[in-house]
């Protein structure tokens, strides 16, 4: 596939890669200052998150170390399956430290209240959560983001971390798909 391809295949871009760039390094910011004397843990949710967790890290002027999750709860397509379970475990021992979970979207909160909820029976000093996107839905849930780069529209988007079927990962941009990439 050309990457000229791909690109034909958004039908309309929420976000370029500038606005993104522009937004995380104010949530950096924003970060930086609320923890000033702390340490940070980073854990990123895969496989969404790691572009977000590349450029939000590069942002912060300070050490903070990144460790991974990977937990399923959607299927390939576009609809949640209501099923979450660990695909891979943190490699960090995180009693008493400071930890920020970095997401791509919150779309029901199903995920990120389940993981919350996990993470908390380990003894951390404090849990908080950077998402770049988050829509409507989530509102309605107890999973309450600290950092959030923008609240969307009910619908799905790819590109920048967010996929479909697997593809759209690797596009610069967030956008929606043309409706024929669903047929
Ligand atoms: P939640 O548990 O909040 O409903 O879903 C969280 C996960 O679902 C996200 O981390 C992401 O992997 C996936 N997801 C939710 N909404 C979208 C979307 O609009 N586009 C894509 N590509 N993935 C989404
Ligand atoms: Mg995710
Ligand atoms: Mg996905």
């Amino acid at each position: 596939m050309e990457s000229s391809h791909v690109e034909n295949d958004l039908v309309n871009i929420l976000f370029t890669e500038e606005q993104i760039q522009q937004r995380l390094a104010e949530m950096a910011a924003q970060i930086d200052e609320d923890y000033a004397g702390r340490d940070v843990l980073m854990v990123g949710v895969l496989r969404g998150a790691v572009m977000v967790m590349a450029d939000l890290a590069r942002e912060l002027p300070r050490h903070v170390e990144m460790d991974w999750m990977a937990i399923s709860s959607y299927g390939s397509g576009t609809k949640s399956s209501g099923v979450v379970r660990i695909l891979k475990d943190l490699d960090t021992d995180i009693s008493g430290r400071h930890v920020l979970i970095v997401d791509e979207i919150i779309d029901t909160g199903l995920t990120l209240s389940w993981l919350v909820n996990s993470l908390s029976t380990r003894g951390p000093a404090s849990i908080e959560i950077a998402t770049l996107l988050r829509k409507p839905e989530a509102l309605s849930m107890p999973v309450e983001p600290k950092y959030v780069g923008w609240d969307i529209p009910n619908e799905f988007v790819v590109g920048y971390g967010l996929d479909y079927k697997e593809k759209y990962r690797n596009l610069r941009d967030i956008g929606t798909l043309a409706p024929h990439v669903y047929s």
